[in-house]
């Protein structure tokens, strides 16, 4: 049974089926008392066990000595003018992750969740890697943020659409709970595969241990330069994997898996916006299925570079499309909020409301 070492609360999100099953027997509880709790959970997706309104006031109350949805603590939390909301959350030994939910026009409503506190790869314009690696998330710990917004969603009477791995970390950096915690998104939110994408910093081999799996997810590679030295110097992992090699697992995945890939470019004030620069991507990028997004940067404290002018984007899009590259030009969202991933934690702590 789960159970977390600081906290002898069992947290009902981190267990099985089975192991909920287990534990409603060892409380003296029916077999169907399970299945009723369970859809509660994720069918219905309360977010308190008194809501649990078809249960005895005597199970409520055993469920709430010995039990909790979740092990996220709520920290902080903003809401940008154009609807973006973000969070920051504990975790139960202190670490602290953010989420952010961002709803669209056309109904869907997107979750961008965190699959490390910190990360290690250290990409120099990122806050998250500027502030290190604190630990990897359990499986759980990476559903629950996208949980959490689906309870929130379901009080409205609206549904979690789809979940990007955006937030903080790496997520092939922590592989197998993040394959787990996509399992359980599936499974437990019932969303879609292809309403899922995993963005990566660029991991080889774990992109073609991807493509092996068989799943519908969708990829998301950065790659933000065409150099390798001048990659290096922005995203150290390419000392590793340079871009060659980057490319192979890229081409290997499209064979395997038959399905297009996304290539992010956080666009940069002369670094990356250039027309040169945008030449070398096409040529780069030709004869692979992809697509770009291009995103301006977001400033970050410890990073001079700036956000790359509307008119440059412009340009850059077009060079691609000369090569048949196609490409589309993302909105920064909660520009009036510490949006961007790893920010919030930044700002908080700068006003001193975490210790
Ligand atoms: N570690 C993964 C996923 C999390 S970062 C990855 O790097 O892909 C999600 C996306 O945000 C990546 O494309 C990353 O390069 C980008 N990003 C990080 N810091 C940014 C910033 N300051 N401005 C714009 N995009 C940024
Ligand atoms: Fe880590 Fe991604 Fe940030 Fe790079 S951009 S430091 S890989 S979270």
């Amino acid at each position: 049974m789960t159970r977390s070492h600081s906290s002898p609360m069992i947290n009902l999100y981190a267990l099985t089926f089975k192991e909920l099953s287990a534990l409603l027997t060892e409380l003296g509880e029916p077999p169907y008392r399970a299945r009723q709790i369970w859809d509660w959970m994720y069918e219905r997706r309360v977010d308190r066990f008194d809501a649990m309104s078809n249960l005895p006031k005597a199970t409520i109350a055993r469920l709430r000595e010995k039990a909790t949805l979740g092990s996220l603590e709520l920290v902080a939390r903003q809401q940008s003018r154009d609807g973006t909301e973000k969070r920051l959350h504990r975790l139960v030994d202190g670490q602290l992750i953010e989420s952010v939910l961002m709803p669209y026009d056309d109904e869907r409503k997107t979750a961008c969740i965190s699959s490390q506190a910190g990360c290690a790869m250290g990409c120099v314009f990122c806050a998250t890697g500027q502030m290190g690696f604190g630990r990897n998330l359990a499986a759980s710990e990476i559903f629950e943020q996208a949980m959490i917004f689906a309870r929130e969603l379901a009080g409205r009477g609206e549904r979690l659409s789809n979940v990007v791995f955006m937030g903080m970390g790496e997520p092939f950096h922590n592989y197998d709970a993040t394959l787990a915690a996509v399992r359980l998104l599936m499974t437990r939110l019932d969303i879609g595969a292809r309403h899922i994408t995993i963005s990566t910093v660029g991991l080889a081999p774990q992109i073609r241990r991807f493509a092996d799996e068989g799943l519908q997810v969708k990829l998301a590679v950065s790659l933000h330069k065409t150099v390798d030295a001048q990659r290096s110097a922005l995203m150290p992992v390419n000392k590793r994997w340079g871009i060659d090699a980057l490319l192979d697992a890229c081409r290997y995945y499209v064979a395997r898996s038959n399905r297009r890939i996304t290539i992010e470019w956080a666009a940069i004030a002369g670094e990356n916006d250039t027309e040169e620069e945008a030449h070398r991507l096409g040529r780069l990028l030709t004869g692979l299925l992809c697509h770009v997004n291009i995103i301006p940067l977001n400033p970050t404290g410890d990073y001079a570079g700036l956000p790359a002018a509307a008119a440059r984007i412009e340009n850059f899009s077009q060079a691609l499309r000369g090569y048949g590259v196609s490409s589309t030009v993302r909105v920064r969202r909660g520009i009036d909020i510490d949006a961007g991933c790893g920010q919030l934690i930044t700002a908080v702590q700068r006003d001193k409301a975490v210790g």
